[in-house]
């Protein structure tokens, strides 16, 4: 990945992050790893990061 609006994980978990910046490329914090796992795994959903109702 080059940018890391092109990762949908990123533009889901990392661009309501305090610390994102859009010229990082390839880092992924702790927390951003474990939302994506769970998100993956189906344990949490986009709306429980976005806080949207289903
Ligand atoms: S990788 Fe972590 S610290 Fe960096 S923008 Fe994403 S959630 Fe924030």
């Amino acid at each position: 990945m080059t940018k890391k609006e092109t990762n949908p994980y990123v533009t889901l978990i990392c661009t309501r992050c305090e610390f994102f910046k859009e010229d990082d490329t390839e880092l992924e914090c702790a927390a951003f790893k474990v939302l994506k796992n769970m998100l993956r795994k189906g344990k949490i959903t986009p709306e429980d990061i976005t806080g949207e109702k289903i």
